[in-house]
């Protein structure tokens, strides 16, 4: 029986490490929080036999062995042996031997990660059998159907999964037999027909591998073990990884586990389930399952499960054993459960439990019904909502209640929310049907994939679908961008857009057939759906905000430039705006040509003659926003872009000369351009992200500054004026000495005492200043002399730390994420180990200097779970994310503050 791994080396084993531990007869050697360990799977197999659950006995090899697998190509002799003598343990428990004697023992061989992943290897069941085998079970069974059904199953699974023989290959024998035998279903086929189908298997096999398909069990096993553990590390299995920010070390453990049968006949079946609805969160019990079948059968769409409640018509008694079991387990892991189970010949098996998967309207509800029930606390509830996923109630979403769902295809859940339209094929036709006239059509594009040119169609569209591209496609990247709902990836569906046409579960649509998307769940639905609006207000939310809020001490604001936003986020809990930009109140209709005059100025007597116009239009707009925030701070930047932003681009007026030239050489227009022409040539830098911008414009053009700072205190007494409580910051973006905060702190100061003079009132306020650059983290010390607050532009930091541009990082990152260069996107998640270092070091500095010194965070990172849980730990006041992240941040940083005073660690449900 000994068959060694694939290693040609020996294998170096940690010594004394226990790799392989056995769970069966009420007892495991693990247990449920053994997840590093044993997986998520093993784990829960564990704890199920512990407590005395009806699961068939096995063994798990843990991760420890992945890893080896994945450092040497193969696993250490410890490995070999430990499972052997576990296997030899399952045999005399079961008085089986695998694949051997008249009642040989067949086993599953799992995959299970820490975190439960899809997109590793698919488990191979029946594994065990051969050619003498099979007999012997038939024989036993009474029933040769079923034995050459299990089979068949084997080779088809062991050779698509360990031998990488294309699945299609299988199935195109698989469908020529049931086509030869006029059956319908699976289940159809008789014993002699899986018998054929056997043999022609059995020489794809020899084909594809120039081998026979292995009769020594033990072989078998040895190979699929191995694969599991080569899964880990295939590019589905990486790309999962990265999107969901699993740590790529982990490894996976392997279950080996003995077979119970679903596909018995009539009394058998297999099934799974949720202790509650996973969409909506209701108590209700909630899954479907199919007799005379086994393993996938349920969910691949061979045949149409049945709804879970019908098995109380069928079998009662299984029907009411697993409502308890179920019940019992969501109890003992105080969370709600996803479940698996087979019954063989009228027996009830448990195949699997974990914390299922949720949306966050359902994971709010859960929560809140488990608090009412008496089963956690609202301590604990606090941790049952993933704060991303209080998204979902900031988007609209389909009204299913009394609707027909028919779901064509489930696609990736690119960017969440709902959408409702008539299909369209290219942008053009999006723009053509949604863009124009009085009546809009809402339209979806569906497109195999989407490409830059598509925009202008994205644009207009009500949803995106794609069949092809993942979580970081276009598709799903720009419709993220957009707050669009999109379903990308959804394989299922094929698009042909030469013929304009789509087809899904053999259906055909084409342009002008509604669809209905959920960007949350990813799937796509046929016809039209109605569509529930968003609700930020949603009683159970409330409540659920109500239970985290007392525990929250970091503040959390919003960035927010106008004042539609900035009511927005007040709505959403901000705090106060953290980051007010003003470059985007330049942009206006009104305000451009001002704000080009002003750079085309060539002297400063110009250039203040300019501003002159821009100050009302400038204090106007800062009215509007001190008013939106009555009583809250609000962080206002003075002017940070490079001045040639404002301008045409050098290119553009290039072609307008040489056009004019051409036709119209007298026209009095040629003069003005070729003026602006020159000075957008003297303004082109090559690296304008670190050139003229920043403090260094209000230092080389104080008259900039001036202008601000003027416009944003006569604003500020204006509404105080009217009975407004405001709390003006200036902030002084991309300083990195101590003299120039000196120099724009001065020149804002002054103007600040200017105007409370003229206008007869004080305001209070503050100036202090962004920290972006490493430069400026190193000298906080010196810099807090003269700012009276920091708030970290981490956008900015981790650009300058990196020395990445945040623009042109695309073309590096995916291949950086591949091969696990860096772990996440640093410019979605903060880099704590680099950046955060410059974070923390800062605060410290500046508070050396200034002990109470205001401290927050301004990036993209202020509304990221984790990165708001750094900013807690690092000690700062605030953070400040866009509007949409407000409720995520809130909660986020709430359950920081939880965490630290419960002293329970991170408690997320994962
Ligand atoms: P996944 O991780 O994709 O859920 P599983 O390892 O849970 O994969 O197994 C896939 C299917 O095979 C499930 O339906 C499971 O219930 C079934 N299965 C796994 N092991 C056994 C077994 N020992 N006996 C019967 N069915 C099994
Ligand atoms: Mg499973
Ligand atoms: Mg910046």
């Amino acid at each position: 029986m000994a068959t060694s791994t694939l290693a040609e080396t020996e294998v170096p084993a940690k010594a004394g490490t226990k790799y392989v531990y056995s769970f069966g007869g009420g007892k495991a050697d693990g247990d449920g929080k053994m997840k590093d360990v044993l997986g998520g799977k093993g784990a829960g197999l564990a704890e199920m036999t512990n407590a005395g659950l009806p699961v068939p006995p096995g063994f798990t090899i843990q991760t420890e062995a992945c890893r080896e697998y994945m450092r040497s190509n193969g696993v250490s002799k410890a490995v070999d042996q430990q499972m052997d003598a576990a296997l030899n343990q399952l045999e005399d428990l079961q008085g089986q031997q695998l694949g051997q004697g008249e009642n040989p023992l067949l086993v599953s061989v799992r995959s299970g990660a820490k975190f439960s992943m899809p997109g590793m290897m698919d488990t191979i069941l029946n594994l065990g059998l051969n050619d003498q085998s099979v007999e012997a079970l038939a024989k036993r069974s009474n029933n040769p159907r079923f034995a050459y059904d299990s089979y068949r199953r084997l080779i088809q699974m062991f050779g698509s999964v360990v031998l990488e023989i294309p699945k299609s290959a299988f199935e195109e024998v698989f469908d020529q037999k049931k086509h030869q035998k006029k059956a319908k279903l699976d289940t159809d086929l008789d014993a002699k027909a899986l018998k054929e189908v056997i043999e022609e298997y059995k020489k794809l096999v020899k084909k594809h591998t120039k081998k026979d398909f292995p009769q020594d069990p033990h072989d078998q096993l040895v190979m699929s073990r191995d694969a599991v553990f080569r899964s880990w590390g295939n590019d589905r299995a990486k790309h999962y990884r990265r999107i969901n920010n699993i740590d790529d070390m982990l490894g996976t453990a392997v279950n080996v586990q003995a077979m119970v049968y679903g596909n018995l006949g009539d009394t058998s079946g297999t099934g799974v389930g949720f202790t509650r609805n996973p969409a909506l969160g209701d108590n209700e019990f909630y899954g479907e399952f199919l007799m005379n079948a086994q393993g996938e059968d349920v969910v691949a769409g061979i045949r149409t499960p049945v709804p879970i409640l019908e098995l109380k018509k069928i079998m009662p008694d299984v029907f009411n054993q697993l409502r308890e079991i179920t019940t019992r387990l969501e109890k003992h892991y105080r969370d709600m459960q996803d479940f698996e189970f087979t019954i063989q010949d009228g027996k009830l098996y448990m195949l699997q439990t974990r914390n299922g998967k949720r949306t966050g309207r359902a994971a709010v509800r859960v929560a809140i019904h488990m608090v009412e029930e008496g089963l956690i606390t609202k301590e604990e509830a606090i941790f049952r909502v993933e704060p991303n996923q209080l998204y979902d109630f900031l988007v609209p979403r389909l009204d299913e209640k009394k609707a027909k769902v028919e779901v064509l295809a489930t696609g990736l859940p690119a960017s969440p929310g709902a959408a409702v339209g008539q299909i369209v094929f290219t942008a053009d036709e999006a723009v053509q049907k949604a863009g124009h006239g009085a009546i809009k059509h809402p339209v979806i594009l569906v497109r195999a994939e989407t490409t830059p040119e598509d925009i202008h169609g994205m644009e207009v569209a009500a949803g995106i679908l794609t069949s092809r591209g993942g979580m970081t496609s276009h598709a799903a990247v720009v419709t993220r961008g957009m707050g669009k709902c999109c379903v990308a990836g959804a394989g299922d569906i094929h698009v042909d857009e030469k013929k304009r046409e789509m087809t899904a579960k053999g259906q055909v649509f084409k342009a002008g057939d509604w669809i209905s998307l959920d960007g949350t769940t990813g799937r796509v639905i046929k016809g039209k759906l109605n569509t529930l609006e968003a609700s930020p207000d949603d009683p159970e939310l409330q409540k659920l905000m109500g239970w985290s809020e007392p525990f929250r001490t970091m503040k959390v604001r919003a960035n927010a430039d106008i004042p539609r936003d900035a009511i927005q986020a007040r709505a959403f809990g901000a705090e106060g705006i953290g980051l007010c930009r003003t470059e985007h109140m330049f942009f206006g209709e009104d305000k451009l040509p001002h704000m080009r005059a002003m750079i085309l100025a060539g002297n400063e007597k110009d250039r203040r003659a300019a501003l002159k116009k821009l100050l009302p239009l400038q204090r106007k707009d800062f009215i509007g926003v001190f008013k939106a925030m009555d009583g809250f701070p609000v962080t206002i930047r003075t002017l940070d872009p490079p001045l040639h932003e404002f301008l045409p681009r050098r290119e553009d007026l290039m072609v307008e000369i040489a056009v004019l030239e051409a036709t119209k050489p007298k026209s009095p227009k040629l003069k003005g351009l070729r003026i602006l022409l020159r000075r957008v040539e003297e303004l082109h830098e090559f690296n304008p992200m670190l050139g003229h911008r920043g403090c260094r414009l209000g230092i080389t053009y104080p008259e900039i500054t001036e202008m601000q700072a003027r416009a944003i205190f006569e604003a500020a007494v204006e509404v105080s004026k009217n009975g407004v409580k405001v709390l003006p910051e200036v902030m002084i973006p991309l300083t990195a000495t101590l003299k120039e905060m000196a120099n724009q702190a001065a020149i804002v100061r002054r103007v600040a005492e200017e105007v409370f003079k003229e206008k007869g009132k004080k305001i209070d306020y503050m100036v202090g200043t962004m920290i972006e650059l490493p430069r400026a983290a190193l000298v906080a010390d010196e810099i807090a002399k003269e700012a009276e607050f920091f708030s970290f532009g981490t956008n900015d930091l981790t650009q300058t730390t990196f020395g990445f541009s945040r623009d042109d990082i695309n073309k590096v990152l995916p291949t950086y994420l591949g091969e696990g260069i860096l772990k996440q996107d640093p410019f979605a998640v903060l880099d704590q180990e680099g950046v955060g270092q410059l974070v923390k070091m800062a605060t410290e500095r500046g508070r050396k200097t200034r002990p109470n010194l205001k401290v927050g965070i301004c990036g993209e990172h202020g509304g990221e779970p984790q990165s708001v849980e750094f900013c807690y730990k690092t000690g700062l006041n605030y953070v400040s994310c866009s509007p949409f992240r407000v409720l995520t941040a809130r909660l986020a940083a709430a359950q920081a503050a939880a965490a630290d005073k419960l002293k329970v660690e991170g408690g997320r449900t994962k």
